[in-house]
């Protein structure tokens, strides 16, 4: 597992990958920016801060479940990195989806893309931005990987103008620092918030399939992908709340 977060507030960020026993890593992402001296801890140094801080751990089998293990051994036969095997990969029709098949990446065979990273992004009544990602990565990947959700610039970003969150092939949002481009494509292009989200989809992300939720310093929401689908959910404080999957 791993996660990040970023205060837009003084740009202060910590993130953890390499964890195997952290129940909730994005709390431990915040405890490296608030306790420690660093930014980013990793494998048994990231375990070791935890032990030290006390967070909630737990035996690593309580993260493998029955379905998991099922899908990672069709990942394996099918040499695939998977996705997310919960979104079943015909029956978009009825909503008015069309899907390639297959979808590759790499050139290797993927499921039908939706994303399962959770990520966060806020902005209080004083225009304050914050964002969080935590994540389990992608199903057989190779021991060792790290993707973008615990890379700042890449899968989490915050300033003093926007907070942003990403999801999807984390090697496409690295390569495209996905979350930093939305802050700098506002700060230097001048583009608003849904204008910022929708350049750097369309510009930054070549083949890859991704998509990312956005806040900025004047309280508007954005959010935008490239893929089938993107799980997502908006709250205000005046009760306004929206969740939604497709386009
Ligand atoms: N971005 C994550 C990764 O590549 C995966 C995801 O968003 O589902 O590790």
């Amino acid at each position: 597992m791993e996660a990040s977060i970023m205060d837009g507030l003084g740009r202060r960020c910590g993130a953890v990958s390499g964890l195997t026993t952290v129940k909730n890593p994005v709390s431990l992402a915040r405890l490296v920016m608030d306790k420690s001296p660093h930014s980013y801890l990793a494998f048994s140094g990231a375990e070791d801060f935890a032990k030290q801080m006390g967070v909630e751990r737990e035996e690593n089998d309580y993260f493998i479940t029955e379905d998991n293990m099922e899908m990672l051994k069709i990942a394996k036969e099918a040499n695939s990195i998977v996705f997310d095997y919960r979104i079943p990969t015909t029956g978009y029709e009825s909503c008015g989806v069309e899907v390639e098949s297959p979808i590759l990446m790499n050139g290797l065979p993927i499921s039908v893309y939706a994303p399962e990273t959770v990520g966060c992004v806020v902005v209080d009544s004083q225009g304050r931005c914050a964002a969080a990602t935590s994540t389990g990565g992608l199903m057989n990947k190779r021991a060792g990987r790290i993707g973008d959700s615990p890379l700042i610039g890449a899968g989490t970003y915050a300033s003093d103008i926007c907070g942003v969150s990403c999801t999807g092939e984390g090697e496409a949002i690295i390569r495209g620092t996905l979350a930093r481009e939305v802050g700098a494509v506002m700060e230097y292009k001048g583009l608003g918030l849904q204008e910022a989200v929708d350049f750097v989809i369309k510009e930054r992300l070549d083949e890859g399939q991704a998509g990312l939720i956005a806040v900025s310093k004047t309280g508007e929401v954005a959010y935008g992908f490239n893929c089938v689908g993107m799980f997502r959910g908006c709250a205000t404080e005046d009760g306004f709340m929206e969740v939604g999957i497709w386009e």
